[in-house]
């Protein structure tokens, strides 16, 4: 399995999805930058998910909150004092960890099976835990774990000092609640209703790593659904089915998905109850997005801070209440390294049953329709013939302003067939001598590989239906 992360990896680099970013000065601890194809694949999955639930609905207003926030929304929300996680040191090569991963994998290894190294009861206490673990590094011993705040810290303004201190924020629902009453107003909303956000985070993660699944800078989409307190259950119900179905319907593999509901000491303490919609990635089973019940946390925290009265007023009954919150927060990275991961397929000895010759491994990556970074390809049949590729480029014309598309002469056309399937173009279009003719293509499917004659005057519509738009 991890060989298939590294022929991900393979792929992104060699087809210009994700790579490390500022690579020429020697990259910058994890951070990735999302090439010509990796920018669309995001950009589809974000146009998606915004589609599906501000566009389409109602119930739900976007908004685009700024990153830097008064550091009061940080003190309201308790990140100044509580967004930390546990760090550890090795004292001899200085290498930094995560404590309650270190003892995590600690305790999945045979050692903690068969000598019970760790008690159940010090496994409670992270500190106690971890006195028993070397450094995985060097074998040096480790520090006692301290809690270490995961904020990115600025300064705003030209002075550098306390006053002028600023967060990046740690996640965007902050933005939501601070906003919560100017969304509600302006758009006249009513409970139960949602104010939907996409954006850049920051986390100073300990051990970023796995790629793009963790890293320090990342985009995450966020809904805050605001509800009466007693419809919780039934609203925390319908974002788990809601949200785990929106993976399935765009091509994950329901195998390699699960919910997995929050045990109560894994709650955080705001919350009622949560749920992480997983996916079984080649590392393991690990968190694609978080389901919780926020309760009313932190309107009332932002409440008791700015002195602002967030309370509505039940229709039925007359009475004020603090609206309760269920939060669906996925990241956009981990979305797309899942959705690579997903559709990712090696075809061994090629594609082609038609030829006898013996083919190398070929891949196809068979992302949804909606989130293929390429939607057709224009194809001309050989570059040395003038007409053709006049003709080609004719096409590429017409269908540029409607789809997303490449235009590529370069190699055999089987080869080129091959670069798209590589990158999951859904259809492949070539302009052939018959075209001169009679201003036909031909039009060839990404996963059937059937190839249909078309007329030119009807790709564009041919082409919508293929995508369903
Ligand atoms: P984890 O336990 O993996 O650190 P979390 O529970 O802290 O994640 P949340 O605070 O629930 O994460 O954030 C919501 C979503 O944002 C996550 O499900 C994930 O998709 C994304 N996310 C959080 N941290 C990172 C990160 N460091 N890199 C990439 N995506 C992230």
């Amino acid at each position: 399995m991890a060989d298939l992360m590294s022929k991900i990896i393979s792929l992104c680099k060699r087809r210009g999805f994700i790579f490390p970013g500022s690579e020429i000065y020697g990259g910058l601890a994890n951070a990735w930058d999302y090439g010509p194809l990796g920018v669309e694949l995001k950009n589809n999955i974000k146009k998606i998910w915004w589609r599906d639930y501000v566009q389409s609905r109602e119930d739900i207003k976007g908004l685009d909150a700024a990153i830097l926030m008064n550091p009061k929304v940080w003190k309201a929300s308790g990140h100044l004092k509580g967004f930390t996680d546990p760090l550890v040191e090795c004292k001899n090569c200085h290498k930094r960890f995560r404590a309650d991963h270190l003892v995590e994998k600690y305790k999945k290894s045979a050692r903690f099976d068969e000598h019970g190294v760790i008690t159940p009861e010090e496994l409670k206490d992270i500190g106690e835990a971890v006195k028993k673990i070397k450094c995985p590094e060097c074998g040096g011993e480790l520090t006692e774990p301290r809690q270490f705040n995961l904020m990115f810290k600025t300064f705003m303004g030209p002075v550098e000092d306390e006053g002028s201190l600023v967060y990046l924020r740690p996640e965007t629902a902050q933005g939501i609640f601070v906003d919560f009453e100017t969304v509600k107003e302006s758009s006249r909303l009513k409970i139960p209703f949602g104010i939907a956000q996409i954006g850049k985070s920051f986390r100073n993660e300990i051990t970023p790593g796995n790629f793009t699944f963790r890293t320090r800078e990342f985009e995450q989409m966020e809904i805050e659904y605001f509800i009466k307190p007693e419809t919780a259950k039934k609203w925390h119900e319908y974002w788990l089915k809601e949200r785990f179905n929106w993976y399935l319907k765009y091509g994950i593999k329901k195998d390699n998905l699960r919910l997995r509901a929050h045990k109560k000491e894994e709650l955080a303490h705001y919350a009622a109850a949560c749920s992480d919609v997983e996916y079984n990635f080649p590392f393991g089973w690990s968190e694609l997005e978080g389901i919780a019940n926020r309760q009313d946390y932190d309107l009332k925290q932002h409440m008791r801070e700015s002195s602002k009265d967030f309370q509505c007023v039940d229709e039925e009954t007359g009475k004020k209440f603090i609206p309760y919150v269920i939060e669906p927060s996925g990241g956009v990275d981990r979305a797309a390294l899942a959705f690579l991961c997903s559709a990712y397929e090696e075809v061994k000895g090629g594609r082609t049953t038609t030829t006898e010759a013996v083919k190398e491994t070929e891949v196809v990556l068979r992302l949804s329709k909606e989130l293929a970074p390429i939607k057709a390809a224009v194809l001309p049949l050989v570059k040395n013939k003038l007409e053709l590729v006049k003709k080609a480029k004719e096409v590429f014309e017409l269908l540029k302003p409607h789809f997303m598309c490449q235009y590529d002469e370069v190699g055999s056309i089987g080869r080129r067939y091959r670069r798209q399937d590589e990158i999951g173009t859904i259809a492949a279009i070539t302009v052939d001598f018959d075209t001169l003719k009679d201003d036909t293509v031909t039009i060839r499917d990404r996963d059937t590989m059937k190839q249909e004659r078309v007329k030119i005057k009807d790709l564009i519509k041919i082409v919508k239906e293929k995508l369903n738009v």
